[in-house]
């Protein structure tokens, strides 16, 4: 693959961005993973968590209107499957990028002379990365796990994200972490969403599809990123869900400088309308 860590040498020549996803918590640790990858010469490093808040939005603005059924396409594993198995529900996947493409964007349009980088729970994203212009390499958390060994810097603990950091969008990479924070509730009633984890449970829906459904949020892995093959940590995932949601109360009484915070006029003008789909 064109984009993978393997074409990449560090530390890093090329002014740089590292985009991580809230997953990272089950496998490095906060605030420490930060100057860790600035040691690997990264310029910057943001969360995905404020692409994942403008996705949201763009459900939500989905589905107000939907009339049959919905199928989220934030988890590459699932519009790969649906792609080669189930073609006949391509028309059904949302329009609409995953939150590593919508924070690419806004990293192009922040820090256009940077290369975008995304740090992966999974080999998926490469795929999806492979076919778009804005990501230009991703590394996965055993890569990068390789690469901290190799590169050891002294840990600081002071520093924060350079931007785009949310709060409640921390918990997306649990099953059903988009269900819970896209606000959906006032518009789809109870039995009418429903989240699946884990690729023979979404086929058997697929397979069966239950007319009630109006919005699945699926993802590939069991327990949702979180289980991704890249992982390298071994804990049961209850465990791995604890993490995350200790990371989100972290972060509802952590002060992040106002300059950080993902702020919603920075992504004006972008379209999120995704290409991916298509390809
Ligand atoms: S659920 Fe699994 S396959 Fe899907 S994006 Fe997350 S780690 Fe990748």
């Amino acid at each position: 693959m064109k984009k993978s860590a393997e074409n990449l040498s560090f530390p890093l020549k090329e002014k740089s961005v590292a985009m991580l996803a809230p997953s990272f918590v089950v496998d490095f640790s906060y605030p420490n993973i930060i100057s860790q990858l600035k040691g690997l010469g990264f310029d910057k490093v943001v969360e995905l968590t404020f692409g994942a808040k403008m996705i949201n939005r763009e459900y939500h603005k989905i589905l107000e209107h939907s009339k049959e059924l919905v199928i989220s396409s934030v988890c590459p594993g699932i519009v790969e499957t649906i792609k080669s198995k189930y073609p006949q529900y391509r028309k059904n996947l949302i329009p609409i990028d995953s939150p590593m493409i919508a924070m690419a964007k806004i990293c192009r349009k922040i820090y256009p002379k940077h290369k975008v980088i995304f740090i992966s729970p999974c080999n998926f994203k490469k795929i999806e990365a492979e076919n778009s212009d804005y990501v230009d390499y991703t590394i996965d958390y055993k890569e990068l796990k390789n690469l901290l060994k190799k590169h050891k810097k002294k840990k600081n603990n002071s520093e924060t994200f350079d931007k785009f950091y949310n709060d409640y969008t921390k918990i997306y990479p649990l099953a059903g972490g988009l269900y819970k924070t896209a606000h959906l509730k006032n518009i789809l009633k109870d039995d009418e969403a429903m989240v699946i984890d884990g690729i023979d449970r979404v086929m058997e829906f697929l397979d069966n599809p239950d007319p009630k459904i109006k919005f699945l949020d699926v993802n590939f892995c069991k327990g949702g990123c979180i289980g991704g093959p890249c992982i390298n940590s071994k804990l049961p995932l209850i465990l791995k869900k604890k993490k995350v949601l200790h990371y989100l109360k972290l972060a509802e009484k952590e002060k992040i400088p106002e300059e950080s915070k993902g702020i919603i006029k920075e992504a004006k003008g972008i379209s999120f309308k995704s290409d991916y789909l298509n390809k």
